[in-house]
């Protein structure tokens, strides 16, 4: 099966040097006839979120390019914090994201290969299993500047250590009260050489293979060999790996087996975002959220559910790349790649957020008219849609000031504007509630104007959209603003009230939702389908959100319109670009 990814051939995306890597081993033959596999290894406690997109985009964007494959394998090795649920949903967020997988692997059904390998590690005199507590260890690993203490259990017998470890694995000792360690070298500058734990007891129940053991391998010892029996040539992961690799080849030299290749680059992050699993739980479970895919999420279904797609994630993982260290990307970024794309594809409609009344005095009353729209300029095989106009009228109470400040050049009284696609009106009167707001407009219209433009020639400051009030179909409209207030929302100073702020939920936005009851969409949305994108003319890119019914539709905006990272980019990279 091939990986779509269509927008970024291998000849237009910028090199990176897992890229080079890859193409040095296969010009070297490193592996030679075998083919380049590469694996995606989530752990299943948890929803994807927009890191694990970048991660993806490399494991299987690169294999793809090589023609070679990737396996999804999921890394279950922590019965407890694994859920079924988090396995579907991984799988259809990465085929979302338009990738497939070749094989769909799981650790679990390496357990029994993997004990296979203990025994033979402790039968080498390369492991033993230790009778510390946990705290113990730590205290015998010593420190980055002092060397670790051997464990009085080190020098066991293999006959002994043989012994303890198959009673361990038939349950006969309780959780914590032993493990087994790799012997190499408790001295060693690495820390991750210390005799670090290969299996540690839990009589837990996994979700794959139930009460079967008790005895669970750690993730380094788990992730290399599992590598290797898959034949992963090039095993990528982000930058916190890179001292666990002296392990990974450690164990895959010991057990001479299929020498799979790590290669590490930087995790992705963002401002104003969070992009850590455990994190993103406690949201949920802390009901700061609606759920995993609420679209205030940087979870895969969250932003879906917002109205991100796929192409446009694609896009903006190519174009950041894979480095050797770590930075932080601004949101304005992807949200700048999100724009692009929708602007290609969104249909455009007319829908009034907050209805100001607006009627045309001199219109005959009860006459309907039709205009003709196209749904998209930028694509003309989108067509065009008939869209209904009438006497009364919805405008944006924006769209209105009964005394204009200067420069504002939309709808004032005596000010002629355009009604978009329409015809040019011109203000007149209001009319207000008994406190004093306004409540209607009444205006005129210039009949030779239709189709928005004067035959005299005679210009307009502004264009405005409307939809016709007789027309109109209700929805409720949700708006979102970033989760997170700070860029960094690890940046604790100062929390609530000037005190130190304790948490990084202290950072949540309380206003990264406002709820808009009661707007106006042209009446052609009420077919939206989930799954499309619409743009609102001069309000955003918006998608029909899952809660709708068709007696209550419910709007997600995606985006608003402004694109700031145009902006940014032009300030930071200063003249440049314009020239
Ligand atoms: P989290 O910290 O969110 O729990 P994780 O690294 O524990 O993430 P895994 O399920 O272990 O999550 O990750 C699967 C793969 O995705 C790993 O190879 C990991 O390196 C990669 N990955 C996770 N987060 C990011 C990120 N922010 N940027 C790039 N890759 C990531
Ligand atoms: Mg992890």
């Amino acid at each position: 099966m091939t990986n779509a990814n269509p927008e970024s051939p291998a000849a237009a995306t910028p090199s990176n040097f897992l890229r080079d890597q890859i193409a040095e081993d296969v010009r070297t033959r490193k592996y030679g006839d075998a083919q380049i596999q590469t694996r995606f290894p989530p752990e299943p406690n948890g929803y994807l979120h927009i890191g694990h997109a970048k991660a993806i985009c490399i494991d299987f964007g690169l294999a793809d390019e090589f023609g070679g494959k990737t396996n999804l394998r999921f890394d279950d090795t922590n019965p407890g914090k694994e859920e079924q649920e988090y396995v579907d949903s991984i799988q259809a967020d990465v085929r979302w994201l338009g990738f497939e997988w070749d094989r769909l692997c799981y650790a679990s059904d390496y357990f029994p290969q993997l004990y296979e390998w203990a025994i033979q590690l402790i039968k080498a005199g390369k492991a033993y299993v230790d009778d510390l507590s946990a705290d113990e260890i730590r205290q015998h690993r010593g420190t980055l500047t002092e060397p670790g203490q051997d464990s009085p259990y080190r020098n066991r017998t293999i006959e002994e250590n043989l012994d303890l470890f198959t009673r361990m694995k038939q349950g006969e000792f309780s959780d914590g009260s032993r493990v087994l360690r790799a012997k190499i070298d408790m001295a060693s500058p690495n820390i991750n050489m210390r005799d670090p734990v290969m299996y540690r007891i839990l009589h837990a129940t996994h979700q794959r293979t139930g009460d079967e053991w008790c005895i669970y391998p750690m993730y380094d010892y788990a992730h290399g060999q599992s590598d290797s029996l898959e034949r992963v040539t090039h095993s990528m992961c982000t930058l916190e790996f890179t001292d666990h690799q002296p392990l990974y080849r450690w164990f895959i030299e010991q057990l001479g087996i299929f020498p799979s290749q790590q290669i590490e680059f930087d995790r992705l992050n963002l401002t104003y975002t969070l992009l850590s699993k455990r994190k993103l739980l406690q949201l949920v479970n802390e009901k700061r959220v609606n759920g995993w895919d609420d679209p205030r999420m940087p979870t895969l279904s969250g932003i879906r559910r917002r109205g991100f797609t796929p192409e446009a994630l694609r896009a903006f993982c190519a174009s950041i790349g894979a480095s050797r260290t770590n930075g932080t990307t601004d949101i304005e970024m992807l949200e700048h790649f999100q724009r692009d794309d929708l602007n290609r594809r969104a249909r455009r409609a007319m829908a009034v957020l907050r209805p100001l009344k607006l009627v045309i005095d001199n219109y005959p009353e009860g006459q309907t008219e039709f205009f003709e729209v196209a749904n998209n300029p930028e694509d003309p095989s989108a067509g065009t849609r008939q869209v209904p106009f009438s006497r009364e009228l919805y405008i944006e109470q924006d769209d209105f000031r009964e005394v204009p400040p200067p420069k504002y050049y939309r709808l004032s009284p005596g000010k002629e504007v355009r009604l978009r696609a329409a015809y040019l009106i011109t203000a007149q009167s209001v009319v207000k509630d008994a406190a004093g707001n306004i409540v209607e407009v009444y205006c005129t219209y210039d009949p030779a104007t239709r189709g928005g433009d004067a035959p005299d020639g005679r210009k307009v400051k502004s264009t405005i959209h409307w939809v016709s009030a007789a027309h109109a179909i209700g929805a409720e409209i949700r708006l979102y603003d970033k989760l997170f207030t700070k860029a960094d929302p690890y940046d604790l100073e100062e929390g609530p009230e000037g005190q130190p702020g304790r948490d990084v939920l202290d950072n949540l936005n309380p206003n990264s939702i406002e709820i808009v009851i009661g707007a106006k969409l042209e009446p052609s949305l009420a077919k939206a389908q989930l799954g499309e994108h619409f743009q609102y003319e001069r309000v955003g890119y918006f998608c029909l959100d899952p809660d709708s019914t068709p007696a209550h539709l419910v709007f997600n905006r995606t985006l608003p319109l402004k694109d700031s990272w145009a902006r940014i980019e032009k300030t930071t990279s200063g003249g440049a670009a314009a020239r």
